[in-house]
């Protein structure tokens, strides 16, 4: 089916970011078990941290963004004061993520993917799973040589009341631009977090060579490729007027 694209949404991990999993999430975990030990015991911080994760990961609760099920499940399970913890985790971000920038590097072909769809007259989304504060996302945006680029939105925990793989993820994005799902195309790598998109009516790419697919749902996007292959795609697309 051929159709009218007017946004196109981005995964960054493993689609816009080449990121090493492996050395990028326990470097994270030491660094900020580290920067909180003076005020957290580290045996209660990051069980806590990984439930409370997990907990506005599982969210369905509309009333709620992703930061406010964050925090309430986060404080509610530990004995340190709201007031106490939340500058330093404000100052992690802003003084200690940044180093680990050298687990992750731009995803090849990239740029000019985001700036092929922004310069065919569409408007370009960072569908990032919005479990970190708008800080981290930005910085991580840097890692892959985007933060200047004009994105129309980019998802973090402040902004949306859901994660992936939930339907309603996509759904909200849409709601944000304004523009029927039907007119969006989903760019990622993972069939089971980037694929559901379909399940509210977008049409999806999924973009390798870093797919990841655990076998819980079919892979069946509308389009496969490398990000190089994106311009082709879209270029068959109706132009926008
Ligand atoms: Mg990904």
């Amino acid at each position: 089916m051929v159709r009218r694209i007017s946004a196109v949404l981005f995964d960054l991990d493993g689609t816009l970011l080449d990121i090493d999993v492996e050395g990028f999430f326990p470097d994270y975990f030491a660094r900020l078990r580290r920067f909180v030990a003076p005020h957290v015991p580290g045996d209660e911080f990051l069980p806590q941290l990984l439930r409370s994760t997990t907990a506005m990961i599982a969210s369905r609760d509309p009333s709620l963004t992703n930061q406010e099920v964050f925090l309430e499940d986060f404080f509610a399970g530990l004995a340190v004061p709201r007031e106490k913890l939340m500058p330093l985790f404000d100052a992690f971000y802003r003084d200690e993520f940044p180093a680990l920038a050298r687990h992750a590097r731009p995803a090849e072909g990239a740029r000019s993917a985001v700036e092929w769809a922004l310069g065919s007259g569409r408007r370009a989304v960072v569908a990032t799973a919005p479990v970190f504060p708008r800080t981290a996302i930005m910085e991580r945006l840097g890692w892959a040589r985007l933060g200047d680029l004009p994105f129309a939105f980019v998802t973090t925990y402040e902004n949306m009341h859901f994660c992936k793989p939930h339907p309603e993820y996509y759904a909200g994005i849409a709601g944000h631009l304004g523009c029927p799902a039907e007119e969006c195309l989903m760019v990622g790598n993972d069939v089971e977090e980037d694929l559901p998109a379909q399940d509210v009516g977008m049409a999806t790419f999924l973009a390798g060579p870093a797919v990841i697919h655990r076998g819980r749902r079919p892979a069946k996007p509308d389009y496969r490729g490398v990000l190089a292959d994106l311009s082709r795609v879209l270029g068959e697309m109706p132009r926008l007027t």
